[in-house]
């Protein structure tokens, strides 16, 4: 076919391109932002103008876009054994090692480990394990999953139905059998009078009574993400997953910690299970994984789930399922490599050092606003709600968009943070300096000054 390729950069992207999750509207309002390369936290697009990328691509950039040591052990991966899979009884060398490096530093102590490229594959890998191994075990109806509002776990079939998110609707999603619990955002969910340990409480009575109206013997597993990201930033109530865990026990349903933003030191710790106190039954890890140099999921099997999945796989002799690019060896070389930096180079200290820092920077941006509500986060994850009225909480009309007109002029300013809801989110890349923290304070503020000058 012959081409007839628009002029500008920003015309390609929109006449030959896909955008997920993308407001068009505004897009070919302001035109694409197409990038070519980064620097440390920056990114710099097709014009030279650079961007602080306080949003880590998503969320999972975290050692930065220009992280030599990285790329050279993807480099050495790929000059070596350049692809593999981890099929009919191979695999390559770096998976072998990649696998005992996951379970060491996992808060298990042993597991087994299955390799996805994506998130969302590894929720719906995780699930798949959970139906099969209810079966094997006799209990074939026992396949009900259990996850909350606002929680977000991915855009396959499942991972998306697991997804508490309205948008789905258009897909005609969630499949049945799928069951989204109360979001434990106790700024937003908590009743008038009610204290937080008393709504930590009645989320944990919510879920009691759920098990009880379904059956315990219908639910396959609760997925949980120790702070939800994709909802918005927002971190569980306090005691909350100590509430819960023990009504899971009870009714042997299994408990999934959904790691993907969480993991590998977005909260300050190596997993956000260790932050929030808790030990689930496995772990679905991406993102951060690879330091986001290549698409791929774990799923981390704790001891009980690792051994009950081997006696049931055994009996049917193999587990049908994997991805051709499962446990791929330049993903594994790139996910050991990204261990060893964000463990043992200082990132994950940096993000323990920093994060004080930054939710200070936050605080005394959110008491110089008349329209921040809330401030909420840990680590180097957090989000700033805007509202019409602090004092009522009472949000801003959704028409106005306030949240993208902010994002849209942080860009403008050189600073890339992301709309959720009516919340600007903010999760910078590991390596983040001081200087770089103040300079998106700085940016934040002129964007939140501007636009509700003209909204409020
Ligand atoms: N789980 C969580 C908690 C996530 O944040 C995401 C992605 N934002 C996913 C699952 C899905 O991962 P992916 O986009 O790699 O499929």
């Amino acid at each position: 076919m012959t081409m007839n390729k628009p002029q500008s950069w920003e015309a390609r992207a929109d006449e030959y391109s896909l955008y997920g999750f993308t407001d068009l509207p505004s897009v070919h309002k302001r035109g694409a932002v197409v990038l070519t390369h980064g620097e440390g936290p920056y990114v710099v697009d097709v014009n030279g103008r650079r961007y602080l990328d306080a949003n880590s691509g998503l969320w999972n950039m975290v050692a930065g876009f220009d992280h030599k040591g990285l790329a050279e052990a993807a480099k050495a991966q790929y000059d070596k054994f350049p692809g593999y899979h981890a099929f009919f009884g191979r695999m390559s060398d770096q998976t072998v090692m990649l696998s005992e490096k996951l379970v060491e530093v996992s808060p298990f102590p042993n597991g087994k480990v299955f390799y996805t490229n994506s998130g969302s594959e590894a929720n719906d890998t995780m699930v798949k394990m959970l139906w099969f191994l209810h079966a094997s075990e006799g209990n074939p109806q026992k396949r009900k999953i259990l996850t909350r509002v606002n929680a977000y776990h991915g855009v396959t079939v499942v991972s998306a139905s697991m997804t508490g998110k309205p948008y789905n609707e258009v897909f005609g999603l969630p499949l049945d059998g799928f069951i989204h619990l109360t979001c434990p955002h106790y700024w937003r969910n908590g009743k008038e009078g009610e204290t937080e340990d008393e709504f930590t409480a009645r989320m944990a009575r919510e879920l009691e009574e759920t098990i009880e109206r379904e059956g315990a013997d219908t639910i396959a597993g609760f997925f949980a993400e120790p702070v939800m990201g994709a909802g918005g930033v927002i971190p569980p109530s306090t005691g909350y997953f100590q509430a819960i865990l023990p009504i899971l026990k009870k009714h042997d349903i299994p408990m999934i910690s959904d790691e993907v933003i969480c993991g590998f030191g977005r909260t300050g710790n190596t997993w956000g299970c260790q932050t929030y106190d808790f030990t689930p039954d496995a772990i679905i890890s991406s993102k951060n994984l690879t330091a986001g140099l290549f698409p791929m999921g774990a799923v981390i099997l704790g001891p009980d789930l690792s051994e009950r999945l081997q006696a049931a796989i055994e009996k049917i002799e193999e587990f049908p399922h994997g991805f051709t690019a499962s446990g791929h060896p330049v993903g594994c070389a790139i996910a050991l490599k990204a261990i060893d930096v964000v463990m043992n180079e200082g990132l994950a200290e940096n993000v323990q050092r920093l994060a004080p820092r930054m939710e200070a920077g936050l605080r005394a941006i959110m008491d110089r606003s008349d329209h921040i509500g809330e401030l909420r986060g840990i680590g180097f994850m957090w989000a700033l709600e805007a509202v019409k009225d602090k004092a009522t909480k009472t949000p801003f009309d959704g028409d106005l968009s306030v949240s993208e007109r902010i994002a849209n002029t942080c860009t403008d300013l050189g600073l890339i943070c992301r709309p959720l809801g009516q919340s600007i989110v903010l999760c910078p890349p590991f390596v983040l300096t001081e200087d770089q923290m103040d300079e998106m304070f700085d940016k934040l503020e002129q964007a939140l000054n501007k636009v509700f000058a003209e909204v409020a």
